[in-house]
């Protein structure tokens, strides 16, 4: 069981294709013969003289000296995920935001200015808007579909430009290559999250972006089973944000990097059909009398419609749309849902569904929600790869009127 003891024909390279890649590009990293990666579940790892102890110790992102440092499951993963991505290489994290503020915290320093988008993730907000400042970062909040505004933020101690697309509520879209031209010509450094589309759909890097981050929670895993992130970027880069990866402690265990792993080998497979489900259901729902409105980057409605077609190759699994009857219409739907699961997250196998607005049902009125831009008819799907005709069905009788006429 050598250390080196390549995959014999193994030939990591540009070539091969996404299908194939993510199913041999991590071979050459192979501990030992076993066809399936082994789980490396130690803490710690056994150096045989003084001199490799210095080494493993000083070696950045070493695989297999301390896991909080590295581990060779996590290396193997990397490789897998930088090669989707286009980058020189990946770094695992515990949880997207484990990613995200690790980046971020990793390149930023008292009186740096960063700009992000109004509409982020809710935690990369609050990452941007409340705890950046608390420590002298400033941040500009701009509307991320009016490049003006964003060039007008620009200031000379601008370090980094944070973008998220496709985005909640409504699936809007930033045009990432010309966020990158603007960014470049600056020398400020760019973040993308790209979790919404998945590499299969969409390539930051390749529009020139220079960081791509993910909660691999989603579409990687692909299974609702495990939270894990990702960071792909350069290897100058990498060595940055891990530094600060080794001080945050956003570890993955060695079993999530397996299930992650294994959920990476059968993600082309599983876009696909999520792709094609999620177009059909977004187009039908759209035709359909109790529907108000679908926001979904695929279809011809969608206002940046253009620009999806332009940066994605796949519009991805969620779907959001308004329901005729406001916040009762929406609580109606996901209780009659028999299908779908009524639960948040995206990406995996199982069709999910939420009404986003129940979540402030406790504390506000519909009145109260409509003022502060809370839709109370909003439904948030994350279409999964059930067979379309089974999710229609479904749909098809939660929509169905009430018999009761409420
Ligand atoms: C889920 C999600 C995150 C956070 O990821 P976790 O794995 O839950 O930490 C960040 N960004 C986007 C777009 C997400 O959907």
């Amino acid at each position: 069981m050598s250390r080196n003891n390549a995959h014999p024909g193994t030939d990591p390279g540009k070539h091969w294709r996404q299908e194939t890649l993510l199913l041999h590009q991590d071979a050459h990293l192979a501990t030992d013969t076993s066809v399936v990666a082994p789980i490396h579940y130690s803490a710690t790892f056994r150096a045989d003289t003084p001199e490799e102890f210095a080494e493993m110790a000083n070696t950045p992102r070493h695989p297999g000296f301390y896991s909080r440092y590295g581990n060779p499951v996590h290396k193997r993963v990397e490789a897998v995920i930088a090669a989707l991505e286009g980058t020189e290489t990946a770094l695992l994290t515990a949880s997207g935001m484990g990613a995200i503020s690790t980046t971020v915290l990793g390149l930023v320093k008292q009186g740096d200015h960063v700009i992000a988008q109004r509409r982020h993730y809710m935690s990369t907000s609050k990452l941007f808007e409340e705890v950046l400042p608390r420590f002298g970062v400033a941040s500009t909040i701009v509307d991320q579909t009016d490049l003006d505004e964003l060039a007008a933020a620009i200031r000379p101690e601008t370090r980094l430009i944070m973008v998220e697309t496709p985005v909640n509520p409504t699936l809007t879209l930033t045009d990432l290559a010309a966020v990158a031209t603007l960014a470049r010509a600056r020398g400020i450094l760019t973040i993308a999250d790209n979790t919404f589309a998945s590499p299969l759909n969409q390539k930051p890097h390749d529009l020139g972006i220079d960081i791509v981050v993910h909660s691999a929670t989603k579409y990687f895993g692909g299974h609702h089973d495990i939270t894990a992130g990702a960071v792909c970027c350069s290897e100058e880069l990498a060595e940055k944000i891990w530094s600060m990866h080794v001080t945050l402690g956003s570890v993955l265990s060695p079993m999530d990097a397996w299930l992650l792993l294994r959920g990476l080998r059968t993600l082309s497979l599983r876009m696909e059909r999520i792709n094609a489900n999620a177009l059909a259901l977004a187009q039908w729902l759209e035709t359909h009398p109790a529907v108000e409105r679908v926001y979904y980057p695929g279809l011809a409605s969608h206002p940046q419609h253009e620009l999806a077609r332009r940066q994605m190759s796949g519009y991805g699994a969620v779907i959001a749309f308004s329901l005729k009857g406001g916040f009762q219409a929406g609580t109606r739907f996901v209780s009659a849902l028999r299908l779908a699961t009524h639960a948040v997250s995206l990406g995996g196998v199982e069709t999910l569904a939420v009404h986003t607005a129940a979540m402030w049902a406790g504390t506000m009125t519909e009145e109260q929600m409509i003022s502060a831009g809370i839709e109370p008819n909003f439904i948030r799907m994350s279409v999964g790869v059930e067979h379309i005709d089974d999710l229609k069905a479904d749909l098809a009788q939660a929509l169905e009127p009430d018999p009761a006429g409420i």
